[in-house]
């Protein structure tokens, strides 16, 4: 279960794809008390909970998220064993009393950086026109001597694409070993920026494996969790989108979404789903979305795909289960740039399965990676996979 607290709609950043709606909004403590409640009363009981404060910037609120924090921790229902807290910031706020307060209580940070300064101030710059890198920069630094396995997630965009391979060194030589890579989906993708994909994905996977080989393995979710997925057989059904039914966003306001992107101006409309002192509006929850694209149907790289992602595919599209043809070539791409890093790394994989077991999403989802270490289902997963794709693609 994945509850988000966007606390405020405040930032202190402008960044130019933002779909924050952005506004002097703080979410009320009582407002607060109320979804943490509904959250520890009613997320199942054999299920793990994920509960990350979000903004806006939350770390603006910093004192309400230790408060919130304090909450949580002291309800009658919490289960340490089964409950993860996260911040996830723009990385301009970091401090010593941060620092302390996530370790102490065992929170994840995951900061946002789109890459070296070039492409971070192009985009991520505060409102009065300021750079943001040097104070990012010198913040995951930080950061990461406290906490080596932060993850920093980087968005990318058209006119930013084909350095994609150079954001993944640059993070390198920062010293991230958690490198999260994703489209901003509300972009303008066309033909040319798909087309460009496989080479780029390609050129990623080449230095995943050559970090691996030198002995410096690095997380990187566009081919770990394709490996992954693609071990397994296809996605499970807890790692899919289960917008408003295993995963809930709330405004400040207590308005409730199935996605924090899709929280937006939190106009209580388009994608409200209720709000924390009414329920639920009827009919609007547990959207489990299935692509009604009509090449899905058939596509041999359905079960390896995302095309489950419900706000993706409304950013995309205007609709939640249908894909746009960015994300498709996306999905594509990724698929056979961690199939081909399979295939090379065939030479030593009692090893490199033993890395692949302990990525952040084989952790998260708390399953074994015995199986995989099996020659017999290596070669019966990936073979066919070689051959749908090419299918496909032709
Ligand atoms: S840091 Fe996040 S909330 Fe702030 S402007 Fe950038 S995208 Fe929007
Ligand atoms: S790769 Fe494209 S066609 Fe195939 S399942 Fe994914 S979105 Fe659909």
């Amino acid at each position: 279960m994945k509850y988000t607290l966007a606390i405020t709609q405040q930032c202190d950043l402008a960044c130019d794809y933002c779909y924050v709606g952005k506004k002097n909004a703080v979410m009320p403590f009582s407002t607060a008390k109320k979804i943490v409640d509904f959250v520890l009363d009613y997320a199942p009981k054999n299920e793990k909970i994920d509960i990350g404060f979000f903004g806006g910037e939350p770390l603006l609120e910093f004192d309400l998220i230790k408060k919130i924090t304090n909450l949580i921790q002291s309800h009658i229902s919490f289960d340490l064993d089964r409950t993860t807290l996260s911040v996830a910031t723009n990385g301009t706020i970091f401090s010593k009393e941060i620092a302390d307060f996530l370790m102490k209580n065992n929170m994840v940070l995951c900061i946002s950086c789109d890459g070296p300064p070039f492409i971070q101030d192009a985009s991520r710059h505060f409102p009065d026109g300021r750079n943001s890198s040097g104070i990012v920069e010198k913040n995951i630094k930080e950061a990461l001597r406290i906490f080596p396995l932060i993850p920093v997630n980087a968005v990318y965009s058209p006119e930013n694409l084909q350095y994609l391979p150079d954001v993944v060194d640059y993070l390198s030589s920062l010293g991230v070993k958690n490198i999260y890579l994703n489209p901003n989906i509300s972009a303008k993708w066309t033909k040319k920026e798909a087309g460009m994909l496989p080479r780029i994905y390609g050129s990623i996977g080449k230095k995943y494996m050559d970090f691996y080989r030198q002995g410096k393995p690095k997380f990187i979710n566009l081919i770990d969790n394709k490996i992954v997925v693609i071990l397994r057989g296809g996605y499970k059904p807890l790692e899919r989108c289960r917008m408003g039914g295993g995963e809930f966003a709330f405004a400040p306001s207590g308005n409730i979404y199935p996605c924090e992107r899709l929280i937006g101006q939190d106009d209580g409309k388009a994608h409200c789903i209720g709000n924390i002192n009414d329920g639920f509006i009827p009919g609007k929850t547990c959207k489990t979305i299935s692509a009604v694209n009509m090449e899905c149907q058939t596509c041999g790289l359905r079960e390896y795909c995302m095309n489950w992602c419900g706000c993706t595919n409304y950013f995309s599209t205007g609709k939640y289960d249908a894909v746009g043809p960015f994300i498709c070539a996306s999905e594509n791409a990724a698929i056979s740039a961690a199939f081909h890093v399979i295939q090379e790394m065939r030479e030593n994989w009692q090893n490199f399965s033993d890395h692949i077991a302990g990525t952040p999403l084989m952790n998260a989802i708390g399953e074994g990676i015995e199986e995989t270490r099996q020659d017999r289902i290596l070669s019966e997963r990936t073979q066919p996979i070689e051959m749908q794709n090419r299918e496909h693609l032709l």
